[in-house]
């Protein structure tokens, strides 16, 4: 979320925001490497900003889970005005920021944060997170499919990783099946592409568990805070 650089400045413990202005005025701060002058420039998380010369961030480091709904958008903000994961935490102080992905339609556990070493940790393939899915496809999965699933397939040129895939449930009469799948990957659309080397559509995809996470407790579009001691068990 874009907000005014003073207020930033002032939540950030530089000094109140009347101070905060004056410094601004004062020609003492500097976003991206440009002095700023103008009161109303909007920053976000994603900028750096000095004063006197000494980079800000003061931000109280915060974890949060959250059950996203289908139908929102991963992200801060959002070009078409769509709803995004930000939007339930207007009441947060600390500018957070979803680690990763979900699907506009896809719902689920998707961890929120500010702790940006820590997001990029987790999404980067060395740490192999595990992250279970619940696919609902159409058409009778097979058990050569799963087979494939685990094994790992080509989806956009590369083969995925091994993963787990299990059958949970199978409507004959609907065609529809649910399968759990396990991947510690996160390539785009990774599920449903997966489902599609197969020749099979995914209509509804849930993340049920991240890491050792899951959503136990939580209805759709709710979130709770992260205990210390699972922030640490994600470190
Ligand atoms: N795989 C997908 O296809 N979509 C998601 O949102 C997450 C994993």
């Amino acid at each position: 979320m874009a907000e005014r650089l003073q207020k930033v400045m002032a939540n950030a413990g530089v000094a109140s925001r009347r101070a905060s202005e004056k410094l601004i005025l004062a020609g003492k701060v500097m976003v991206n490497g440009q002095v700023v002058t103008e009161l109303g420039t909007k920053v976000t998380g994603a900028d750096v900003i000095l004063v006197n010369g000494q980079a800000i961030d003061q931000e109280k480091k915060a974890y949060y889970l959250f059950y996203k709904p289908r139908g929102v958008i991963s992200a801060v903000s959002d070009d078409k005005g769509r709803k995004v994961v930000t939007d339930y935490f207007e009441e947060i102080p600390e500018r957070l920021y979803p680690v990763g992905r979900l699907d506009y339609d896809t719902s689920g556990l998707l961890l929120m944060t500010n702790d940006g070493q820590l997001a990029n940790a987790l999404m980067h393939p060395r740490f192999k997170v595990d992250k279970v899915y619940v696919a609902k496809v159409k058409g009778l999965v097979q058990s050569e499919d799963l087979k494939r699933l685990r094994q790992g397939l080509v989806v956009d040129g590369k083969k995925t990783a091994k993963a787990k895939a299990k059958l949970l449930k199978q409507d004959k009469a609907k065609e529809i099946s649910l399968v759990q799948l396990t991947i510690h990957e996160g390539r785009y659309h990774q599920v449903k592409k997966m489902f599609e080397a197969l020749g099979y559509r995914v209509n509804k995809l849930k993340r049920e568990r991240y890491a050792f996470l899951d959503l136990s407790g939580l209805t759709s579009g709710d979130y709770r805070k992260l205990t210390a001691a699972e922030v640490k068990g994600l470190k």
